[in-house]
C-alpha cells in the first residue's frame, strides 16, 4: 500500500479489460481520458471497457477526462516533415489552407491580431522556435530562429502574447456534456489562465447538477500570475510541465512545481505532477535514473499524484510503467515518514475551523502515539481531504456509502477509499474497521488506531469525535 496516487492515460496501449485490470492492480488509481486525442465515440469504447472493469475491482477508482481548451495548431502541411532553415522567413495566415515551409494556416482565427512583432511564436513543443518580424494585415510574417522538421496539425505556442479566445471552446463544451452524460468524477482543464474560467465551468456542473471536480492545469505565465486565486477556485491542481516547459523558460519549471506544490498543500487543495515522469519507458522496459529521481523528488515534496501519459497511453509497457512509479514510491515514502524533519502541516485554510483542526489534532495524536492507522467515516470526501492535507503517517482508510465520493477520494495522499453501507452506530463502524485491519494484516494485537467520525454516522458535516483504540485479541 502506498500514499502516492497514480494517474495513468487512457489510449491504444491500455485499452484491454485484461490490462485495465492489471494496472488497477499495480496501483493506478485513476485513469485519465485526454480529449485532445482520439474521439468522443472511441473515449465512449475505452470508458465502456474500464467501467466494466472498475465494476469488479474492490479498489475504488476515478475517471479524469481532460479538456484541450484553447490548444492552437497549425494545419496541413505537404511535403509534411519538410526543413524549416534558421534564417529564412515563413508566413502564417488563419485557415484551412494546405501549408509548406514558406506559409502555412492555423486554425487559430485571431493569430495575427493577438501576436506582436518581436514576440516568439513556437512550434511543435518548442522544436521549432520562430520570431515575428512584422504583419501584413491576416499575414504574420516570422523568421526562423531554431528550424527543424514541418508537421501537420503540431501545436503552436505563444508565450509573449495575450490569446483572445475563450479558455473553454465550443469542442471543449461538447466533452464537458460528454462527462457529465458518462458520470466522470474529475474534469482537468488545459491552458487556465485565470480563476474566471474555473467558476465558469463549475456553475456549468453545478446547473446540470453534476458531481464532478475541477482540476486545473497550470501551463501558461498568465496562470502563475493568478495561481492562488485559481487553486482556491479549483478542487485540485495539475502541474502540466509539457507546456509549461514551452510556455516558460525550461529551467524554471522544477521551482515551479515545488511553488506550486507548496500552495496547494498550504491551502489545502490536491496537487498532481505530470508529465514525461517516465518518459524513456514508452520505448524501453526500465526508466532512466534522471526520471526516477524525478518521481522521488516529487515524492519527498509530498505530491497528492503523479501522472503517467503517453507512457501508458501509447508506451510498448504500461504495466512495468505503473510498477515502477509504485515502486518508487514504496521506497521514498518509507524514507519521508521516517524523516521527523519533514513538514508536514502547512495547511492555512477558512474552511470549517472544527473539521481543520479535528484533521490536525489526529495528525499529532498519530505522530505521537505511532498509531498504523486512521479509519474515518466521511460521507463527502471534505474530512478525508483535510485530514490527507495534513500528510499523517499513517494510511487513512476512508470509508462513505456512496460510491462517486469514494471515487473521487482516490486522488488524496495517503487515503484508502472503500465503499460500505452506513453503520448504525460508532459500534458498528468499530467492528468494520476491525475487519479491514484483520484481513488486510494492516495492524496487530498492541498497535493502535485513531478513528474520526461524527455522533451520527453518515451525516455530512457531523464530524466530532476522536477515539484512539488498541487492537486486542478479542478482536
Ligand atoms: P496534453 O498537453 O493534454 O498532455 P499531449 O498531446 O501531451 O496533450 P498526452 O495525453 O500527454 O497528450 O499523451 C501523450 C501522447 O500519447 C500523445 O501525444 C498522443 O500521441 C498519445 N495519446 C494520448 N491519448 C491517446 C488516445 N486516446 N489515442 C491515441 N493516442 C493517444
Ligand atoms: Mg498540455
Ligand atoms: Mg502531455
Amino acid at each position: 500500500m502506498i500514499k502516492t496516487k497514480i494517474i495513468a492515460t487512457l489510449g491504444p496501449s491500455c485499452n484491454k479489460p485484461d490490462v485495465l485490470e492489471s494496472m488497477i492492480d499495480h496501483g493506478v488509481d485513476i485513469f485519465r481520458l485526454n480529449f485532445s486525442h482520439g474521439t468522443l465515440d472511441l473515449h465512449s469504447q475505452s470508458l465502456k471497457i474500464l467501467n466494466d472493469v472498475r465494476t469488479q475491482n474492490r479498489h475504488a477508482t476515478a475517471v479524469m477526462g481532460d479538456l484541450c481548451g484553447p490548444k492552437i495548431r497549425i494545419g496541413r502541411i505537404q511535403p509534411d516533415g519538410e526543413m524549416l532553415t534558421e534564417g529564412n522567413e515563413v508566413c502564417i495566415v488563419h485557415g484551412d489552407e494546405q501549408g509548406n515551409i514558406d506559409r502555412f494556416s492555423t486554425n487559430y482565427e485571431y493569430f495575427s491580431q493577438d501576436v506582436e512583432v518581436g514576440q516568439r511564436v513556437f512550434v511543435d513543443d518548442g522544436q521549432i522556435a520562430l520570431h515575428v518580424i512584422r504583419k501584413d494585415g491576416d499575414q504574420t510574417v516570422c523568421e526562423v530562429v531554431v528550424g527543424g522538421p514541418l508537421h501537420s496539425n503540431k501545436g503552436i505556442n505563444l508565450p509573449d502574447s495575450t490569446i483572445s479566445t475563450p479558455s473553454i471552446t465550443e469542442h471543449d463544451w461538447k466533452c464537458v456534456d460528454w462527462a457529465i452524460q458518462h458520470k466522470v468524477d474529475f474534469l482537468a482543464l488545459s491552458f487556465v489562465r485565470s480563476a474566471e474560467e474555473i467558476t465558469l465551468l463549475k456553475n456549468h456542473l453545478s446547473k446540470a447538477e453534476a458531481d464532478i471536480k475541477v482540476i486545473a492545469k497550470i501551463e501558461t505565465p498568465q496562470a502563475l500570475t493568478h495561481l492562488e486565486s485559481i487553486i482556491q477556485a479549483s478542487d485540485a491542481i495539475l502541474v502540466a510541465r509539457g507546456d509549461l516547459g514551452v510556455e516558460m523558460d525550461l529551467a524554471e519549471v522544477p521551482i515551479i512545481q515545488k511553488k506550486i506544490t507548496l500552495i496547494c498543500r498550504r491551502l489545502g487543495k490536491p496537487v498532481i505532477v505530470a508529465t514525461q515522469m517516465l518518459q524513456s519507458m514508452i520505448n524501453s522496459p526500465v526508466a532512466t535514473r534522471a526520471e526516477v529521481s524525478d518521481v522521488a523528488n516529487a515524492i519527498m515534496d509530498l505530491t497528492d499524484a503523479v501522472m503517467l501519459s503517453g507512457e501508458t497511453a501509447v508506451g510498448k509497457y504500461p504495466l512495468k510503467a505503473a510498477d515502477t512509479i509504485r515502486r518508487i514510491a514504496r521506497v521514498t515514502e518509507n524514507f519521508v515518514d521516517k524523516d521527523k524533519g519533514i513538514q508536514r502541516r502547512t495547511i492555512v485554510t477558512d474552511e470549517s475551523a472544527l473539521a481543520t483542526t479535528i484533521a490536525h489534532s489526529v495528525g499529532i495524536i498519530v505522530n505521537d502515539i505511532s498509531a498504523k492507522l486512521v479509519a474515518v467515516w466521511s460521507q463527502t470526501g471534505t474530512t478525508v481531504r483535510l485530514l490527507s492535507k495534513e500528510r499523517i503517517r499513517a494510511p487513512i482508510l476512508a470509508l462513505s456509502s456512496d460510491q462517486h465520493t469514494c471515487n473521487q477520494m482516490s486522488l488524496h495522499y495517503g487515503v484508502i477509499p472503500r465503499c460500505q453501507p452506513i453503520p448504525e452506530n460508532i459500534d458498528m463502524f468499530s467492528k468494520i474497521v476491525d475487519h479491514y485491519i484483520i484481513s488486510r494484516k494492516w495492524a496487530q494485537v498492541g498497535d493502535k488506531v485513531v478513528m474520526v467520525v461524527g455522533q451520527q454516522i453518515g451525516i455530512s458535516g457531523a464530524t466530532n469525535a476522536v477515539i484512539v483504540r488498541t487492537i486486542s485479541d478479542s478482536q
